[in-house]
């Protein structure tokens, strides 16, 4: 059985720690690696060879250092397929999913490629007579992420490209869950022959996180996960004098009108409960209809019964598994539950098996109807493919209730109406809303938004935010006398 290794100052290393966990196919329960839970000697090895390769990292110019990310960009591209299929082996979700999200994933290669102009200062001359003013921003040093189980692939490339652009170096911190894909990932950008010490990754568990929050020379921390550890590590880090940007866990509503596509919206709203088996942060989990919701109900329910679910590579498969048994079992008990609340399951997807694939962790479309809005399970994050329908009486009953949540990572309308769209946008309490739109990740030029407990921090992923997160202003006045010009 393959046990993983660290990658450190450019080669593959044991990790000083003994203690193994097993990465399971979520499908079949079957052992595919070993992943190390990892020590602080592992991370302070990272860290010193991060640190030893920063200060000529960081003078190499920002055009040559981007030269590395176009010929990566190519890289992930040829080899989508192969990095893809290990995202099904390791996370469950289909083949499909897997090459979107690689997809996203080079968008932001791509969106880095920029950081020479997007990395620009700005200059005020004669601030008074004979000084001048400029900004410049600089490196910050060696920055870390933290990554989730949900999408392996391309979490961390919501930090990367734009740290090393920016003349950082960087410690890659996969989840313990899912740490083959970018063990795949380093093992190509091995091709691109970057600097010793550039890029490095250290697998494990809590003991690392702590060791990446702790050590000193760390200086910026990138966080995606659920809310409590995404409290606990914007904490830790504040504590330990780091910048941190902490994505925590969402619990997306979506309002249907009556004036909505009901084909459209129902082949949007599905795909976005039931994508990735509903383990997207930006999944929408709570419907809410407002007026008639006959037709709208009926069609969700058939919708739901249509998709087929199975093993991520069988091509007939729409949905994949959750990824762990614990998991599994946490949602049926939060269906029983909501059960015992007062709603009513239309759909029960629920201790379902899978042909051939008996042992994998399935869970069918579920969709519980009036689960009572104080309950737990009107408020909590479920992270599977289980549809909250409830029925509202006007628009501002349902903002109401929407923004009483205590996440606000994105939040959707299906609305045929301008108005109300726009009333939407402005009241919803979200970083992210979609508009007849189920999934609104931002592409790689904007800023992954998320407010409440969905982040924790000032400057989010992506665009413009990842520059201003991975560098420091730096703020120079001068002056030059006339007299002193030399004459040649
Ligand atoms: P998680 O919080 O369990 O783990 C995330 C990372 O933190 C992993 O690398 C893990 O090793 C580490 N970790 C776990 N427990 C820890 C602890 N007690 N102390 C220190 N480190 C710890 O999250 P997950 O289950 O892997 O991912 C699912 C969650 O991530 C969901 O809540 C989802 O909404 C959220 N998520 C949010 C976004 C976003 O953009 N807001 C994106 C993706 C996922």
């Amino acid at each position: 059985m393959t046990k993983l290794r660290n990658y450190i100052n450019g080669q593959w290393v044991n990790s000083s720690s003994d203690a193994t966990l097993n990465v399971v196919n979520p499908a079949s329960q079957e052992v595919i690696a070993l992943v190390p839970q990892g020590s602080v000697q592992d991370v302070q090895q990272a860290a010193e060879a991060a640190a030893k390769a920063f200060p000529e990292w960081r003078n190499v110019p920002a055009h040559r250092r981007v030269q590395y990310l176009f010929k990566l960009k190519t890289l992930l591209e040829d080899n989508i397929d192969e990095i893809s299929r290990t995202i099904v082996l390791e996370s469950g979700k289909t083949f499909g999913e897997a090459k979107a999200e690689m997809q996203r994933a080079i968008e932001n290669v791509e969106n880095a490629c920029g950081i020479p102009t997007m990395m620009q200062g700005s200059f005020s001359e004669d601030i008074a007579r004979g000084v001048d003013e400029f900004m410049i921003r600089q490196p910050v040093g060696v920055c870390a992420c933290i990554a989730p189980f949900n999408f392996p692939g391309m979490i961390p490339f919501w930090f990367l490209p734009y740290a090393i652009a920016c003349g950082n170096t960087y410690i890659i911190k996969p989840s313990e869950k899912v740490p083959l894909t970018m063990t795949k990932v380093v093992e190509l950008m091995e091709k691109l022959d970057l600097p010793n010490g550039v890029v490095n990754l250290v697998n494990g568990t809590k003991e690392v996180v702590d060791g990446l929050l702790q050590h000193p020379v760390i200086r910026a921390i990138s966080f995606v996960g659920s809310s409590n550890v995404a409290r606990y590590v914007y904490s830790q880090g504040a504590l330990y004098g780091k910048r941190v940007q902490a994505q925590g866990g969402a619990k997306n509503p979506v309002l249907v009108l009556p004036d909505a596509d009901i084909e459209m919206t129902t082949q949007i709203i599905t795909d976005s409960v039931y994508g990735c088996a509903g383990q997207r942060c930006l999944a929408a989990s709570t419907i809410i209809t407002v007026g008639d919701h006959k037709d709208i109900t009926e069609s969700l329910v058939e919708a739901a019964k249509a998709r087929t679910t199975g093993f991520g590579l069988d091509d007939k498969s729409l949905m994949g598994p959750v990824i762990t048994p614990e998991s599994k079992n946490r949602i049926e008990q939060l269906i029983q539950q909501s059960v015992q609340d007062g709603g009513r399951l239309l759909v029960d997807g629920s201790h379902a098996t899978v042909a051939g694939y008996e042992n994998g962790n399935f869970i069918l479309p579920t969709i519980i109807e009036d689960v009572p809005l104080t309950s737990h399970v009107a408020q909590t994050e479920i992270f599977g493919p289980v549809m909250s329908l409830m029925h509202m009486n006007d628009v501002d009953e349902a903002i109401r209730f929407i923004n009483s949540g205590n996440y606000g990572n994105a939040a959707c309308i299906f609305t045929s109406s301008g108005a109300s769209a726009r009333k939407f946008r402005h009241d919803a309490d979200a970083g992210n809303i979609g508009i007849n739109i189920g999934v609104a990740a931002p592409m790689a030029q904007f800023p992954f938004s998320g407010w409440k407990d969905s982040f924790f921090g000032d400057l989010h992923g992506q665009g413009m935010h990842s520059v201003e997160f991975f560098t420091q202003t730096k703020v120079v006045i001068e002056r030059w006398l006339k007299e002193w010009t030399r004459k040649f």
